[in-house]
């Protein structure tokens, strides 16, 4: 774990979130601040910084999160609906917390 990280706390079981999936590889949990109806966050156990930071060897967990994408899509309700899968890259791209995550983003309408 990377000391001072939020998302490493949460994996952890240091601080709290709202699970929708989890394994020894990755995690899914609910934004505490959705910019839409549904606002997930699908996020690698390993702590790498950024898509910046990516290496050959992430490919792996990489892959794995975005197939899980549609199951956790399903199991919010929003598979059929459609829902956008969003990176932000670095500060100037909107990147908050410095530990990779993909945003799982939608329920606007369902299907
Ligand atoms: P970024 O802007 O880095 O791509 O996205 C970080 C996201 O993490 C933001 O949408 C923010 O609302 C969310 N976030 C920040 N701190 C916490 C937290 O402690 N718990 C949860 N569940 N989400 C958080
Ligand atoms: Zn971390």
């Amino acid at each position: 774990m990377t000391k001072d990280c939020i998302f490493c706390k949460i994996i952890a079981g240091e601080a709290p979130a709202n699970f929708v999936y989890k394994d020894g590889d990755m995690v899914v949990f609910h934004n505490i601040n959705p910019s839409a109806p549904i606002h997930v966050l699908m996020v690698p156990v390993e702590h790498i910084e950024s898509v910046n930071s990516l290496e050959e060897k992430h490919g792996a967990v990489l892959s794995k999160i975005i197939i899980k994408a549609k199951e956790v899509a399903q199991s919010l309700g929003i598979r059929d609906s459609g829902y956008k899968l969003v990176v932000n890259v670095g500060t100037g791209g909107g990147q908050v917390i410095f530990h990779l995550h993909i945003h799982l983003i939608g329920g606007w309408e369902k299907a």
